[in-house]
């Protein structure tokens, strides 16, 4: 992996969390549907499925004080993989897209919830995400995915995002804890596409370079049962769910996916071993 970077594409997704953790404020903040939010992740710990993840620890309230975190958690998304690169300085636009973009993975965003939500303020997340993220060991081709329309964007979005292609990815994920599926998140209703996420990367004239990764953005849908993330699932942890609020030690998480035309996707499995 060249370079990692995280979107936060699905609208419930982002509604979810904005209603958690801003209650009284309109849950999307206004700059949501004029870009594609993300921020630059760790591309030295992308780690391939079956890889062990390690409790992390560090700085969370009350206290705040150092320790293991104790709201770990997973993120189910999609990753992007750059092949071919491009120059510095010279944006790339959403229907060049496949010139770039090679295929996909499964990959789960490790996130430390306590850990997070005391750091990301104001610059945006850091040692909660940082520590690991697995993908699946296979990459599948951009052409092996059926596309369907991705929903419409209101208010129009600027010129270097303008689309004319569909690019909705008819993709549902299985997200399984200790062999039990407890949530089926379905890509195709994602708010921003792929073409967009990658145009927006390069729009100030940043390179990409082969071997670079974006992730969408963990995906959930309208219901509660296709939420992709145990925060949503348990709502901040107030309705367990298999009788788990967030990851114990020895916990296995496995994320799976198939196209709405049959075609596996593989899978990205991790085990959380003690801090
Ligand atoms: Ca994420």
């Amino acid at each position: 992996v060249a370079d990692y970077v995280d979107f936060y594409a699905s609208e419930q997704h982002a509604t979810n969390l904005g209603r958690m953790f801003r209650p009284d404020s309109e849950p999307l903040l206004p700059n949501w549907k004029h870009l594609p939010v993300g921020y630059h992740g760790r591309a030295g710990t992308v780690v391939v499925s079956g890889s062990p993840i390690r409790r992390p620890q560090g700085l969370r309230l009350p206290g705040p004080e150092f320790g293991p975190s104790r709201k770990l958690d997973v993120e189910v998304e999609l990753g992007f993989v750059v092949g071919v690169g491009s120059d510095l300085g010279s944006p790339v636009t959403p229907g060049d897209f496949a010139d770039h973009v090679f295929g996909v993975v499964l990959l789960n965003d490790w996130s430390a919830r306590d850990i997070q939500s005391y750091e990301y303020v104001p610059l945006g997340p850091f040692l909660g995400k940082s520590f690991a993220t697995s993908i699946s060991p296979w990459v599948v081709p951009l052409d092996a995915l059926p596309r369907v329309p991705a929903p419409v964007q209101d208010p129009p979005v600027a010129d270097y995002l303008r689309t004319d292609s569909d690019w909705g990815l008819d993709i549902t994920f299985e997200l399984a804890l200790n062999g039990e599926v407890v949530s089926r998140p379905p890509y195709r209703g994602m708010y921003w596409t792929p073409p967009q996420m990658l145009a927006h990367i390069t729009a100030n004239g940043a390179s990409l370079r082969t071997g670079d990764l974006f992730a969408s953005g963990t995906v959930s849908g309208d219901d509660v049962a296709e939420r992709g993330s145990f925060i949503e699932l348990t709502w901040n942890g107030e309705q367990p769910v298999n009788g788990r609020a967030f990851l114990e030690d020895g916990d296995s998480v496995t994320i799976s996916a198939r196209t709405a035309t049959g075609a596996h996707l593989g899978e990205v499995e991790g085990t959380v071993v003690p801090a």
